[in-house]
C-alpha cells in the first residue's frame, strides 16, 4: 500500500522557526515496557518547576522564533493546570513565541479529572494528545498501564467538552501474540472516536524493564517481522481508506480538507525535517544546527547544575558530513515527503542518483521507493526499513 501523497504537496513546508519541548519527568506508576526517564511519586514538582525556569531563562537569551510548544514526558497531565500555565508564559517571555503557535500536552487519560482538560486549554494549550494504547483491558494490563478502556473514552470526550478541536491518540500494536483481527479491532474502537491524529507504534520492549526481562528469560516472544510487517500494512491500508494521510511511519493525520490539509504534528516534523528545537527538563534533547546536545537525565543532578547557573547539558554532538547524510537519509525516508535529492546534493555534497544508482534502481524494484520529481519517495513498506534503505545508501 503506497501512502497516500496527493495532499501533501497542499502541506505548509517544514517551518524553520524552532519547536520548543518540556520533558515532565513523572508518571504515577512504571508502565511494563517504558523506559523513558520518569519518576514514580513523590514528585518533587516544585523542584522541577524552579529548574525548568531556570532552563528557559538561560537559553532565552538566544531570543529565538518559535512556533511551537509540546509537553511531553512522563506525563504532563499530572502537573496542576497552574503549573502549565506558569511554564507557558515563561516561555512566551523568554521566546518570540508566534501567535499561531500548536501548543501540545502529552496527556494520560488515567490522569485527566474534572475540569483540568478546560484549565490547560485555559492556560494556552491547543493540541491535546492521548497516551490510550489500546481500548481493550488486557492489553492494556499486560502494558503496566494504570488506565482501563473506559477512561480512555471518558477523556477523549472530555478532550473535546473542553474545546480541543486537535485531539490526537497514541495506540500500541504487536504485543506477543497480538492476531491481525484483535488489533484491527482495537484500531476500529479508536477511530470511533473520532481523532484528528493517530500515532500507532509497534511494540518496542526496552531491555531492563519489566518486558524486557520476561523476553530475555523466555516468558515472553517478540512478534515476528513479517508478522510486524503484515500488521504495519494492514494498519495503513486502513488508515488510508479512513481519511489518513500516512506522513511518517507511525503517524497519521486526518485529512481536514479544504486549506487545512492533514493535521499533522507540528512539532513532531521538527525532527523529521531537521528543523532546529529546543529541550528543557532532565534528560531533553536539542538541535540548534549544526550542534545537538542533551540534558542530564536525572532530576537532582539537573536541577544542581542549574542551581549553579550552568547548562544542565550531559553531551553534544556536531555530526559529520557522512553522518549528516544518512541522517538526511534516514529521516526523509521516514516521511512521505521523502528526500529532497537537489537538497542533498547542493547542501552535503551527495549526489545519491550518481552515486549509488544500483542500490535505488534494486530497492525501487523491490517496491520499496520511488523517485519522481527530483524526490526519493519511500513506499509504505519502504517506510518500515528506512533505516537498512539509509544506510544502504549513504
Ligand atoms: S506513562 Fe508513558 S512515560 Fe510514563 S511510564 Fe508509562 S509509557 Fe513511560
Amino acid at each position: 500500500m503506497e501512502p497516500r501523497l496527493s495532499r501533501l504537496p497542499g502541506l505548509p513546508p517544514a517551518s524553520p522557526a524552532c519547536g520548543l519541548y518540556v520533558h515532565v519527568p513523572f508518571c504515577l506508576r512504571k508502565c511494563r515496557y517504558c523506559d523513558f526517564y520518569s519518576l514514580a511519586p513523590p514528585h518533587p514538582v516544585s523542584d522541577y518547576l524552579e529548574g525548568v525556569s531556570a532552563e528557559i531563562a538561560l537559553a532565552g537569551k538566544a531570543g529565538l522564533s518559535c512556533d511551537t510548544v509540546y509537553l511531553g514526558g512522563g506525563t504532563p497531565s499530572l502537573l496542576p493546570a497552574a503549573a502549565v500555565a506558569g511554564i507557558l508564559e515563561r516561555l512566551h517571555g523568554a521566546f518570540r513565541i508566534d501567535t499561531g503557535a500548536e501548543v501540545t500536552l502529552e496527556a494520560n487519560p488515567g490522569t485527566v479529572a474534572g475540569g483540568q482538560l478546560a484549565s490547560f486549554r485555559a492556560a494556552g494549550v491547543n493540541r491535546l494528545n492521548l497516551g490510550v494504547q489500546s481500548l481493550r483491558e488486557e492489553k492494556l494490563r499486560f502494558l503496566g498501564r494504570i488506565h482501563g478502556p473506559a477512561e480512555a473514552v471518558r477523556a477523549f470526550a472530555a478532550a473535546r467538552a473542553a474545546g480541543f478541536e486537535r485531539v490526537g491518540i497514541d495506540l500500541i500494536y504487536g504485543l506477543p501474540g497480538e492476531s491481525a483481527g484483535e488489533w484491527l479491532s482495537d484500531l476500529e474502537a479508536a477511530l470511533a472516536l473520532g481523532p484528528d491524529h493517530l500515532s500507532c507504534y509497534l511494540l518496542t520492549i526496552a531491555p531492563g524493564t519489566p518486558l524486557g526481562r520476561d523476553l530475555a528469560a523466555g516468558r515472553l516472544q517478540a512478534v515476528a517481522e513479517e508478522t510486524a510487517a503484515e500488521l504495519f500494512l494492514l494498519t495503513a491500508a486502513r488508515l488510508a481508506a479512513g481519511g489518513f494521510v500516512h506522513y511518517e511511519i507511525s503517524n497519521f493525520a486526518r485529512d481536514l480538507g479544504g486549506a487545512g490539509g492533514p493535521a499533522v504534528s507540528r512539532h513532531n516534523l521538527k525532527y523529521w525535517t531537521g528543523a532546529p528545537y529546543l529541550g528543557f527538563g532532565p534528560g531533553a534533547h536539542s538541535f540548534l544546527p549544526p550542534r545537538r546536545f542533551w540534558n542530564l537525565p536525572d532530576l537532582g543532578r539537573w536541577l544542581a547544575a542549574l542551581r549553579s547557573g550552568k547548562p544542565p547539558a550531559a553531551g553534544g554532538e556536531e555530526l559529520d558530513r557522512g553522518q549528516r547524510v544518512l541522517e538526511a537519509l534516514f529521516l526523509g525516508l521516514r516521511t512521505a515527503w521523502g528526500v529532497d535529492l537537489a537538497g542533498l546534493r547542493e547542501g552535503l555534497g551527495w549526489d545519491l542518483l550518481a552515486e549509488r544508482a544500483g542500490a535505488v534502481a534494486e530497492f525501487a524494484g523491490r517496491g520499496l521507493l520511488r523517485v519522481e520529481g527530483g524526490r526519493l519517495f519511500p513506499t509504505a513498506r519502504g517506510m518500515l526499513v528506512a533505516e537498512r534503505l539509509a544506510v544502504e545508501l549513504s
